[in-house]
C-alpha cells in the first residue's frame, strides 16, 4: 500500500481572495462539493476577516454554515481563516471545526498585513489558538515569508526557527511555512527544513507558490526530507494581495499528479478535480496555471497512465 499524503486545498479561500470577479455563494458551495466529491479531505473554505478588506469572501459566515450542514461536509476537514479576536468569534460561531491562524517572519510584510509587528501577531496567535482549543478547534497557523519577503528580500533561516520555536510552542495542529512570494528554491528549502527536529516534521506543512516555477521542486525537497503535508490550489488560482508580483499557489492539479507518480496516494480523483476547476474558472473568467490540468483537457481528461 502506497503511503499517504495530506492535502490542504486553499482554493476557495486563498484562491478566490486576489480574484478580481468573485463568485455567487451558490458557486462557491458548488465548488466545495466538487472539490470533496474528487477526494479532497481537507478544505479552507472561507475567511473571517473585515468584510471590505478581502470583499471575495466576505460570505464566508453563510458559506461555512451551509457547508457545514450539508452531508458533503461530514468527512472533510473544513478550515477557515481567521485574522483577529472577532474573526475567531465568527469562526467559532460558524461551527468551523479548524481554524487558521497568522503570523509572519518578515516585520514590514507584518505591517503592512495586518497592521502589527511580528510579536505582536504571535501573542495573538497564542491567544487565539488557545482559545479556539478550548472549544475544542483544530488549528492550524501560517508562518508566512518564510523564504523571501517583498520588502526585507531573502528570509534568513535563523529568523524563520525563532518564529517556528514560538508557533511550536502554542500547540497547534499544523504549522504550515508560507513562501509568500513563490521565491523558494529547492536549496532554500532545504536548507529550512533540515533543520527542524524530525519529531516535529509530520506537524509542518509546505504552502509553495509557483511565482518562479519552483513549486514543485520544492515539494520534491519536502517529501525527500519526510514532509508529508502540502497545500495547493485547485487550477493554481490565488497569490498574495499585499505581496505584488506574487503569482498563483501551487496548482493541486500538478501537486496531486506528482505526489501520484512519486508512489504516494493522495485519494484525489485528478479528472474530476480538473473538471471542478473548469466551472471555476469559466466564472472568474480566466485560464488556470495548471499543467497537468492542460495536459489533461488535451486528452479529453483521459486518466494519464
Ligand atoms: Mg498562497
Amino acid at each position: 500500500m502506497s503511503e499517504a499524503v495530506v492535502i490542504t486545498e486553499v482554493g476557495p479561500r486563498d484562491g478566490l481572495q486576489n480574484e478580481a470577479l468573485c463568485l455567487t455563494p451558490e458557486q462557491k458551495f458548488a465548488w466545495l462539493k466538487a472539490l470533496a466529491g474528487a477526494g479532497l479531505r481537507r478544505l479552507e473554505i472561507g475567511s473571517f476577516v473585515r468584510h471590505d478588506a478581502v470583499p471575495q469572501l466576505a460570505d464566508s459566515d453563510e458559506l461555512c454554515r451551509r457547508w457545514l450542514a450539508d452531508e458533503a461536509s461530514k468527512d472533510i476537514q473544513s478550515i477557515a481563516l481567521v485574522a483577529n479576536d472577532k474573526g475567531l468569534e465568527r469562526a467559532l460561531a460558524s461551527g468551523v471545526p479548524e481554524v487558521a491562524l497568522l503570523c509572519a517572519v518578515s516585520e514590514k510584510f507584518n505591517q503592512r498585513n495586518i497592521r502589527q509587528s511580528v510579536q505582536q501577531s504571535l501573542e495573538g496567535a497564542t491567544s487565539r489558538a488557545r482559545t479556539a482549543r478550548e472549544h475544542g478547534r483544530r488549528v492550524r497557523i501560517y508562518i508566512s515569508t518564510a523564504f523571501g519577503c517583498p520588502f526585507e528580500g531573502p528570509t534568513a533561516p535563523a529568523r524563520v526557527m525563532q518564529v517556528f520555536e514560538k508557533v511550536v510552542a502554542m500547540e497547534c495542529d499544523e504549522l504550515v511555512f508560507g513562501d509568500t512570494l513563490g521565491v523558494a528554491t529547492p536549496r532554500a528549502v532545504r536548507e529550512l527544513l533540515q533543520g527542524i527536529d524530525p519529531a516535529c516534521r509530520p506537524k509542518v506543512g509546505l504552502h509553495f507558490h509557483d511565482t518562479y516555477g519552483t513549486a514543485l521542486a520544492n515539494v520534491m525537497v519536502g517529501l525527500e526530507l519526510g514532509y508529508r503535508r502540502f497545500d495547493a490550489s485547485a487550477a493554481g488560482l490565488g497569490g498574495c494581495p499585499y505581496a505584488a508580483g506574487a503569482s498563483g499557489n501551487l496548482a493541486s492539479e500538478d501537486l496531486v499528479y506528482v505526489l501520484e507518480q512519486e508512489g504516494f496516494d493522495t485519494g484525489v480523483d485528478l479528472a474530476a478535480l480538473a473538471r471542478a476547476s473548469s466551472e471555476v474558472l469559466k466564472t472568474l473568467k480566466r485560464p488556470g496555471s495548471s499543467r497537468v490540468r492542460a495536459a489533461l483537457l488535451s486528452t479529453g481528461m483521459e486518466p494519464i497512465r
